[in-house]
């Protein structure tokens, strides 16, 4: 079991390469609900496996949103939660497995049993912290960007670079841009934007990425969102802090599609001084929740703590099987516990 974090070193890159030289039906599986990162950085492994003459299938637990919809190979994707019985058959006769973006197999949810059961050799590649031990070589390091830059070294390290091409260069580059919120966060490693010269080489068109990634909404996901900033939006000035807390009926009033409610959790952060922020979503038997902070405040193991969760220390999320009152109840009377760490307001190095 190769298990390296922050500095893998040149013979686990070695073994993978050979590993994907041997391999044939490969399969490649991003994390549950997947995002930018997650279904960008399976979508760019699928295509450089195709140029590389291999059979590989992209099956991602659960559908994706539509912003993403315009990835090449998008249409491709195998999705396990209506195709359960090819998802299983396609996983129990790998050769490979590929894992993306997780860092432990319960964020891939319904397929955690066949993953276990195949006899396919396992890669995890992902910047999660504490990766769980449940592949064969396990490349993760926190200190990137996204799992898109990781894949990008991935590629360059085990000669594959040469397969790289215009598609997997706009999925890579989709990774990085939303795992950063545009290079606003975790984007501080000048290699991260080596890595982007590298990508724009390819003649992506960058412009078209961004507005697809950021101007491709419904009018009444904007009005939902103008909804919440006025009427749901809680500041909680004496621990920094501001939530948004959206329940079902209101996403049935403003004809919610999945994808509508992200990027709703980073605007709490955008008042002067906000430090920590969360967003609850009522389904239909939890709520779900996610967390955002900007500085020292370590949502992952807040919400480790008391979500059931985990995630990055920036951005993490969890769930609450509290009713949405309850929740919020017991989301406010945990604040004065982090008093000291929300009230750090500075932003410290990345
Ligand atoms: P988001 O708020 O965008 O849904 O999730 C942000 C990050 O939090 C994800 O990239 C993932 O790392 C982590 N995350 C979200 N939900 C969960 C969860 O239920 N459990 C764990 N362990 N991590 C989560
Ligand atoms: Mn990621």
């Amino acid at each position: 079991m190769n298990h390296h974090t922050e500095n893998t070193n040149t013979q686990t890159y070695k073994q993978s390469g050979q590993l994907l030289e041997q391999a044939d039906r490969i399969v490649i599986i991003p994390h549950r609900n997947p995002d930018g990162d997650a279904i960008g950085s399976a979508l760019a492994a699928f295509k450089i496996f195709k140029n590389l003459g291999k059979k590989v299938k992209l099956i991602s637990p659960n559908n994706f949103p539509n912003f993403l919809k315009w990835l090449p190979g998008a249409g491709e994707v195998i999705v396990a939660s209506e195709e359960k019985e090819q998802a299983k058959l396609l996983i129990e006769n790998a050769g490979l497995i590929l894992m993306v973006d997780f860092n432990s197999l319960s964020r891939i949810k319904g397929l955690e049993d066949f993953v276990n059961q195949s006899k396919a050799k396992k890669i995890l590649i992902d910047h999660h912290p504490d990766p769980k031990n449940f592949a064969d070589i396990i490349i993760s390091d926190t200190s990137v960007s996204s799992t898109a830059e990781l894949l990008y070294e991935f590629f360059v390290k085990t000669r594959l670079d040469s397969f790289i091409d215009r598609d997997i260069a706009e999925c890579l580059y989709t990774g990085i841009v939303t795992d950063t919120g545009s290079f606003s966060y975790n984007s501080s490693r000048p290699e991260s934007f080596r890595i982007v010269a590298g990508l724009l080489s390819y003649s992506i068109n960058k412009d078209k990425i961004h507005s697809h990634i950021y101007n491709n909404f419904s009018y009444k996901r904007m009005q939902l969102l103008g909804y919440c900033l006025h009427e749901k939006f809680v500041l909680i000035p004496e621990f920094n802090t501001g939530f948004i807390s959206i329940t079902q009926e209101e996403l049935k009033r403003f004809d919610f599609i999945p994808g509508d409610t992200e990027g709703f959790v980073n605007y709490p952060l955008s008042v002067k001084g906000i430090v920590f922020s969360a967003l609850f979503i009522e389904k239909k038997d939890i709520v779900k929740l996610s967390f955002r902070s900007s500085g020292s405040f370590a949502t992952n193991d807040f919400s480790r703590e008391h979500f059931d969760g985990g995630g990055h220390r920036n951005a993490s999320g969890g769930e609450c099987s509290l009713n949405m009152k309850d929740c919020l109840a017991r989301f406010k009377e945990l604040l004065p516990l982090y008093a000291n760490e929300l009230k750090k307001t500075e932003i410290d190095g990345d």
